[in-house]
Parts: structure tokens; C-alpha cells; sequence
């Protein structure tokens, strides 16, 4: 369970961002559905340690995550929503690489999580390819599989359907779907059907404000 309380982040340019945001996220697919400029950009870089809220306080399962963020970052998968991708690298080495930066030094357990990761992300036939050849679908299945190296307990994944077709699309949040039997995982779109179709529980955001929270069909039918 990811605790938000009284989250406040205003930018430099007086942008208030993040509006005195209240969340409680359960085990599971949790869908963070606004408009662009809503903030859920913010929200998710905040909850990953990457920028600091001015106010509020963040838990996870009982770890005060402010004080500890590299505490968090070990059980954190983070999925951009602008992952670049280095054209001419294939999957596996990348993936590779990600695996030493992540803490799997020892090349065993490196060659194995690698391994069921590319099974997993079903790209396992498409792993010495170079990323520049992959379709939109494939780069965001090589950015889940990169953001599951280490096992994390909570993953955020950034805006990850915009761009694909539907059949990419389906195919994505379905991999997203069975993560999230095992873990947190924070979806945040535009896109209504995203959390309809398979978040369990959402909350809309507007201008930095959580307006609504709870069951998606429940939620959009207040609208
Ligand atoms: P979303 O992800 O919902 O599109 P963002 O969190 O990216 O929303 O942006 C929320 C608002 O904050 C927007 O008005 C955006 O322009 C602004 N913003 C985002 N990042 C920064 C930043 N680093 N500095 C200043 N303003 C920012
Ligand atoms: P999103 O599409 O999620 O709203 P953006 O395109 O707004 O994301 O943000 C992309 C990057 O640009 C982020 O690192 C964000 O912090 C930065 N950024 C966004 N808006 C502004 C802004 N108004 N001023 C400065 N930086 C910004």
C-alpha cells in the first residue's frame, strides 16, 4: 500500500503542480487518469524519488519514503513516459546493462533475470535486434521489461499507451494487468478505457487535484 498525504509541489514558474494531493494506492493496477498538465508526470516523478514536494508525506508499506528514498528506489520500477532508446543497442544488451546498474552483478542471476524478462515481455525472438527497429508496442515492452529488472514492489509507469494501436495497446496493458497480481503498479493516461479496462481502482486528476478516487465505473459515473 502507497500512502500520499498533502502533497504540494509548486515549480520554480509558479506552477502548482501538485495540489494538496490525499491517495491511498492498494496492492494491484492503480490508474492515475487526468488531462495533460494534470500533474500525474509530477506525482509520478515525486513518488519515485526524483523530484521533492514542498509539503506532504509519502509511505510505502510503512517506509517514510522522504527520509528514505534510496530505500525505495530499491523497490522501484520506473517506466518514463520519454524513455529514449539507443537505436543501434540490441534488447539484451541494454537490458544487460540495465541488470549491472539495477545491482545484479553476479552474471548467474544477471543471465537469468535478463532472460525471463525477455520471455516475459515476449521479445525474447526480437532480443539481437537493435531497438531502432522496434515497433512503438515493443519499446514499451523492452521499458517494462527494463523497469522489472531487481523484482521491484512498486512500479510507475508513465502515460505507456500513447502512440500504440490497439492491438499494441491491448497487448501492453494485459502484460501490465498480470504484474499487477504481484505488485503496485501505478498506470497513469489520458485515456478513459485504459483504467476502465483493467485498473481495479483510479483516481482523476485535474490541475494538481485528486477530484475524484475509487472504482473506475463507480468514479466515471459521478462525471
Ligand atoms: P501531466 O503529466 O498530467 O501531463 P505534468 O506533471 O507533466 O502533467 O505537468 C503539470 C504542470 O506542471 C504543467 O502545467 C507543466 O507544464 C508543469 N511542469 C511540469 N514539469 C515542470 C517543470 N519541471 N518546471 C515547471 N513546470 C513544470
Ligand atoms: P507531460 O507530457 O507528462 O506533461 P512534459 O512534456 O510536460 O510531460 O514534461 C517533460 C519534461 O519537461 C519534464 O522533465 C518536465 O519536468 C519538463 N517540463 C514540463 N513543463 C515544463 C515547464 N513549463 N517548464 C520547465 N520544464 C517543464
Amino acid at each position: 500500500m502507497l500512502s500520499i498525504k498533502q502533497l504540494s509541489k509548486t515549480y520554480a514558474n509558479g506552477v502548482k503542480a501538485i495540489n494538496d494531493v490525499t491517495l491511498d494506492i492498494p496492492n494491484g493496477m492503480f490508474g492515475l487518469l487526468g488531462p495533460n498538465g494534470a500533474g500525474k508526470s509530477s506525482l509520478m516523478r515525486t513518488i519515485a524519488t526524483l523530484q521533492d514536494p514542498d509539503s506532504g508525506s509519502i509511505h510505502f508499506d510503512g517506509l517514510d519514503v522522504l527520509a528514505q528514498p534510496e530505500a525505495l528506489r530499491r523497490q522501484l520500477g520506473y517506466l518514463p513516459q520519454d524513455f529514449g532508446v539507443y537505436p543501434k543497442v540490441t534488447a539484451e544488451v541494454l537490458l544487460n546493462h540495465f541488470a549491472v546498474l539495477k545491482g545484479l552483478t553476479g552474471r548467474g542471476e544477471r543471465k537469468e533475470a535478463v532472460e525471463a524478462l525477455l520471455h516475459q515481455t515476449n521479445l525474447w525472438e526480437a532480443r539481437k535486434r537493435g531497438l531502432g527497429t522496434y515497433s512503438g508496442g515493443m519499446r514499451q515492452r523492452f521499458g517494462i521489461a527494463q523497469a522489472l529488472l531487481g523484482s521491484p514492489r512498486l512500479v510507475i509507469v508513465d502515460e505507456p499507451t500513447a502512440g500504440l494501436d490497439p492491438d499494441e495497446r491491448n497487448r501492453f496493458l494485459n502484460l501490465l494487468a498480470k504484474i499487477g497480481e504481484q505488485v503496485v503498479v501505478i498506470l497513469s493516461t489520458h485515456i478513459v478505457a485504459d483504467v476502465t479496462d483493467l485498473c481495479p481502482r483510479m483516481a482523476l486528476i485535474v490541475k494538481g487535484e485528486v477530484q475524484l478516487q475509487g472504482e473506475p465505473q463507480a468514479t466515471i459515473d459521478t462525471l
